[in-house]
């Protein structure tokens, strides 16, 4: 280990802050992480209800595709002891009860004669294109996809999630996250009824007990956390930083970067204020039910009978996840729901969930504009002179999962 004598103060312990906090540490660097809540996580935090495992913010899974990653990953959690290796058994729920295994592009064989036929002339249209360059989100389905399976599936489904016309949701973000079959593996996938668990990323790791929650804690052992220490100021004082009496020479920013302009202090950030204001956002309702039994990991679900977009049978990643005797998943509603709506919801619902409690977190999708990379690339270059820096979901407003939110924190350390 390098010696350094550096003070760093990391605001925030989930998956970025703690990872921030490992890789400094073996750079020698002095940490405190200072963290509003009473336990380590943010979006991956759990809790126990009546002894199921409730993820409040959607069933978390881990996968990566970067070898850094990865290794590092496999560095710290025992692979074979703390972690089982499931394969993704997802399926669609169409309006009328058609149930349609996922992903959906494969199992056209599935829908009535007329719709086969409508899709395969969509595939025919679609290879006769040349010049395909779709300018957001929606064009973006069509072209990949067709007008049919648009329509049926992809457009309620999005839509769902985005609460607004796709056409309007620009493309540049979502990259990675994009199926991206084409038209000859489609027809190939149908011909020979090829399943999702035969593709390369179908597989994921799941911790044996407690969930996202077992992640956080491990990764949160032997750091100097501040619990239940919200942070509502920052102050640059004489080339430092000083919160809560504390003074350090770094500061490492893993919250939320609309709180930045007001926390603050002895730097002016202004002029950054109004484009920060107005990043957009959505929040997630996670209800925790109980559940029919069933072979499922996701559900997906575009019918327009209920708002619920995916349900997530958080139940069948491990078998400690569940109270003896009952079968427990998490259903995900974009935005706020109430009480009475959430259970008018799950009546419509297939494999009859039985509401069992629910959470709300305001900020779970950060959405991204044309002008978003730039606005933070500016904050950043502009903090960064007074040795302030940040990494994380909502901090680089990026549509980050686990494994990227690593990466990034651990892009950001290579730098320091
Ligand atoms: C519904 C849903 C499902 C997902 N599923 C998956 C999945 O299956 N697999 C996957 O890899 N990824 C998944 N993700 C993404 C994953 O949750 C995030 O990439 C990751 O948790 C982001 O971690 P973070 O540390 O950047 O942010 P956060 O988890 O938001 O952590 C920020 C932390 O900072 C703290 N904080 C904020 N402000 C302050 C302050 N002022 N003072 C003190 N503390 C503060 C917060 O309490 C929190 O602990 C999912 C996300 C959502 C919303």
């Amino acid at each position: 280990m390098e010696i350094n004598m550096k003070q760093v103060a990391i605001i925030g312990a989930g998956v970025s802050g703690l990872t921030v906090a490992h890789m400094l540490a073996k750079k020698g660097y002095s940490t405190t992480i200072f963290e509003k809540e009473s336990q380590p996580g943010g979006l991956i935090r759990c809790k126990r209800i009546n002894g199921s495992l409730f993820h409040i913010c959607g069933g978390h899974i881990f996968n990566s595709k970067r070898q850094d990653v990865l290794e590092w990953f496999w560095s710290i959690f025992n692979r074979d002891v703390e972690f089982s290796k499931a394969n993704r058994n997802s399926i669609v729920f169409m309006e009328n009860g058609l149930k349609i295994p996922y992903p959906i592009e494969n199992h056209m064989y599935f829908f009535d004669e007329k719709i086969q036929k409508e899709f395969i002339d969509d595939l025919i249209k679609i290879s006769q294109k040349t010049n395909n360059s779709p300018q957001n989100f929606g064009d973006f389905l069509k072209q990949r996809f067709g007008e049919t399976l648009y329509r049926l599936y992809f457009k309620p489904y999005n839509e769902k999630i985005w609460r607004k016309d796709l056409n309007s949701v620009p493309l540049s973000w979502l990259e990675g996250k994009l199926p991206m079959p084409t038209v000859t593996e489609m027809i190939y996938n149908n011909i020979n009824h090829v399943e999702e668990k035969a593709f390369v990323h179908s597989t994921f790791w799941y911790e044996k007990k407690n969930g996202s929650q077992f992640l956080a804690d491990k990764l949160a052992e032997g750091l100097n956390i501040k619990y239940n220490t919200p942070i509502n100021s920052i102050e640059y004082i004489d080339n430092k930083w000083n919160i809560n009496k504390m003074i350090f020479d770094y500061v490492i920013f893993c919250g939320n970067i609309k709180d930045l302009p007001t926390f603050v202090t002895g730097l002016n950030l202004q002029k950054y204020k109004e484009d920060i204001e107005k990043l957009e956002y959505h929040g997630t309702t996670s209800v925790f039910c109980k559940i029919d039994s069933n072979p499922y990991s996701w559900i997906y679900q575009p019918s327009k009978q209920h708002e619920s977009h995916r349900i997530i049978c958080t139940g069948n990643f491990a078998e400690s996840n569940n109270a003896e005797g009952i079968m427990t998943a998490t259903i995900e509603f974009t935005d706020y729901i109430n009480e009475e709506d959430i259970k008018e919801n799950l009546k419509k619902m297939p494999l009859n969930p039985q509401y069992i409690t629910h959470c709300y977190n305001k900020y779970t999708y950060p959405i991204q504009n044309k002008d978003t990379r730039k606005i933070i690339q500016d904050l950043k270059s502009y903090m960064k002179q007074f040795n302030f820096f940040f990494t994380g979901r909502f901090a680089n407003w990026e549509y980050y999962n686990m494994d990227i939110a690593m990466g990034a924190a651990m892009d950001l350390c290579k730098t320091l």
